[in-house]
């Protein structure tokens, strides 16, 4: 699990840097395909957690409240690096998530200033992608969690970042394909805007496996029947080479674009933590093969740095 702030330090008054005049983003987003146009790709940015972890503030998205400067400079970072998709840093701030390990922060606050930290960092021609990701808790009968309560707070989530101006929603890291269906028919309910909709695969093996057992064909036809606009994969505990090989079976299953966004490597158990030790070129190499196997969008996930994602837009770009 995450590890998260103390409530004392949560309760802190967010502190944004002053508002800058904001930037309109060009034109708006309809479809991926606009963006992808005529190259092989379209580029996500990186992971955010573990760097922030490795400027030593809370690595969760109550960054956005009582680090945003930090929060800023690292989607400053990877602007730089020329992706076309800035994410916010809310993948667990949705009301259950955050309510499960705090009742301190204010889900509205929380994603808005996500929504506006990424919004300011992001050039003209970036668009930012409000970011949702799994509960954390198993739906009924596995867990605890009603499906109408799901629904309900993913629904306020994707809206709260939709009123803040992202031009799309990515709904990442869901390892349980009912939850992902899920939170796409709650985004859906609430906004016209382009969803994303991509999986954490246990394995490459067997068809592709969630931890809960979907098969990437399943996952692939069940997020296009549930309104997503590009499905994929990202984070798990696949490599790059592993997570072409799922982008391959997902490709084969839908007509929509396909995304990709694996791990700077497996992770390997390091001090307790997972540490990820793939180097830049490397996982640039994997996520070419990626889009060899058919993915449109391609980004990095636990691990990757801006060095790992501009090294892949040089050999991808
Ligand atoms: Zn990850």
């Amino acid at each position: 699990m995450m590890v998260l702030g103390q409530v004392t330090r949560l309760a802190v008054q967010p502190h944004l840097p002053p508002t800058e005049t904001p930037v309109l983003p060009i034109p708006g987003l309809s479809d991926f395909g606009q963006v992808i146009g005529e190259r092989k790709a379209a580029f996500l940015d990186g992971a955010m957690g573990t760097q922030l972890a490795e400027a030593g503030v809370d690595m969760s998205g109550y960054a956005n409240l009582k680090d945003a400067d930090v929060v800023l400079a690292i989607h400053k970072r990877y602007a730089d690096c020329g992706v076309d998709f800035l994410l916010t840093n809310t993948l667990t701030m949705n009301r259950i998530s955050i309510q499960s390990h705090s009742q301190k922060v204010d889900v509205r606050a929380v994603n808005l200033a996500g929504a506006q930290l990424a919004r300011r960092a992001a050039n003209d021609h970036q668009y930012v992608l409000g970011d949702m990701g799994s509960i954390g808790k198993l739906l009924k009968p596995y867990g605890p969690l009603g499906e109408s309560e799901a629904h309900a707070a993913f629904a306020e989530q994707a809206s709260i970042l939709v009123e803040g101006q992202v031009d799309g929603l990515i709904i990442e890291t869901m390892f349980d394909l009912r939850e992902a269906v899920c939170a796409v028919s709650a985004a859906r309910d609430v906004t016209d805007l382009p969803i994303i909709a991509s999986i954490a695969f246990h394995t490459a093996a067997d068809g592709g496996r969630t931890l809960m057992g979907n098969t990437a064909r399943d996952c692939a036809l069940a997020l296009t029947k549930a309104g997503a606009s590009a499905v994929g994969a990202n984070c798990g505990t696949v490599d790059p080479l592993g997570m072409a090989a799922v982008v391959e079976i997902m490709r084969s299953a839908t007509p929509l674009p396909v995304i990709a966004q694996p791990n700077a490597g497996k992770g390997t158990h390091v001090e307790g933590r997972l540490s990820y030790d793939m180097s830049p070129a490397d996982f640039a190499a994997g996520a070419a093969a990626c889009v060899r196997a058919g993915a449109s969008l391609v980004g990095g996930c636990c691990g990757t740095s801006p060095a790992h994602i501009l090294a892949m837009i040089e050999l991808l770009g």
